[in-house]
């Protein structure tokens, strides 16, 4: 396997090669180096960020602060995620304050939606259409960060998925014990993947990401496993049996799935190259971001990593 794999063009020969053609992955270059990219066109979508409000100690990041962050990392567009759940966050964020904050940027920044699936005036598969409607026309492309503390395969749930799949609004949600549950083996996300083929999923979080390996268990999916991935883990099961699935490698989650046993991580990574989506969950000026480590300790072919940093993205969110 290590053989075959050293065949492939090791990410600084891409990189290499890619700098004396094309402008925009000179930027990739940049970012890996952790350098400012002094280029317009970058290589990377992140599909995780937020744009936050000031709310205690904690500093807000702003749209511009975000924009800044993105210039510095060679980052072209990122995801912009509302938080709209009581379990999410130490503050909402809501839908229309998405829409809002990125309005004037929406060549860069692309906005989110989301419900929570409890909202007893929103009972009923046609009122979440309507309101899910309402936020595509002011510029939404995407369900999520969905992260409300009912089983993943919760009804109101299901209504949800339901409309999103009839929508054509890819759904990012988060799981672990507390927030979207399901038990080892995922059988709740299973089902919902049986009930929604026209639906694109995106995985995040310590609940999917722990179920990168055969024994996961029940505390795994609340933490950030360390010892080796065994094979079988429910995230290949699904993703075999369900070509709508992806994985968003954003944040400790996505991080440490990969870190933690590092051949099989990079092996997963190459056998996955069209699952995988680039993210980082940046939402606080300053923040530590081990993505980019962690794909310079990857070192991928340039084809993987054009297809996790971009083009994956592209065509999941319908961009150009
Ligand atoms: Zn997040």
């Amino acid at each position: 396997m290590e053989n075959s794999v050293r065949k492939n063009p090791s990410r600084r020969e891409f990189l290499d090669r890619a700098g004396r053609t094309s402008l925009g992955l000179v930027a990739a270059s940049a970012a890996l180096a952790q350098e400012p990219a002094a280029v317009p066109q970058a290589p990377f979508i992140d599909v995780h960020t937020h744009i936050t409000q000031k709310w205690g100690k904690v500093p807000e990041l702003t749209a511009e602060g975000l924009l800044a962050w993105m210039d510095i990392r060679a980052i072209s567009q990122a995801v912009v995620l509302p938080l709209v759940s009581p379990e999410s966050w130490d503050h909402p964020l809501s839908t229309d304050f998405v829409l809002r904050v990125t309005e004037p940027h929406r060549d860069r920044l692309i906005p989110f939606c989301s419900i929570d699936p409890r909202v007893p005036n929103l009972s009923g598969y046609q009122a979440k259409v309507d309101l899910l409607k309402r936020y595509i026309d002011a510029g939404a492309r995407g369900f999520g960060e969905h992260k409300c503390g009912v089983p993943i395969d919760d009804p109101g749930n299901m209504e949800l998925f339901k409309a999103c799949a009839e929508l054509r609004l890819p759904v990012l949600f988060h799981m672990d014990n507390e927030r979207n549950m399901d038990t080892p083996g995922l059988p709740g996300l299973t089902r919902v993947l049986q009930q929604n083929p026209e639906g694109v999923f995106i995985g995040h979080a310590n609940g999917w990401w722990a179920s990168i390996s055969g024994d996961a268990t029940q505390k795994d999916m609340h933490d950030y496993p360390r010892r080796p991935v065994t094979s079988g883990g429910a995230i290949d099961v699904l993703m075999d049996r369900f070509p709508n699935l992806y994985g968003d490698l954003s944040a400790g989650s996505g991080a440490n799935a990969l870190k933690r046993d590092i051949a099989f991580g990079r092996e997963f990574v190459l056998r996955r190259a069209d699952r995988l989506l680039f993210g980082t969950d940046y939402l606080s000026p300053g923040q530590d971001i081990p993505q980019f480590d962690l794909l310079r300790e990857l070192d991928l072919p340039a084809d993987t990593l054009e297809k996790i940093s971009r083009s994956n993205a592209c065509r999941v969110l319908g961009l150009a």
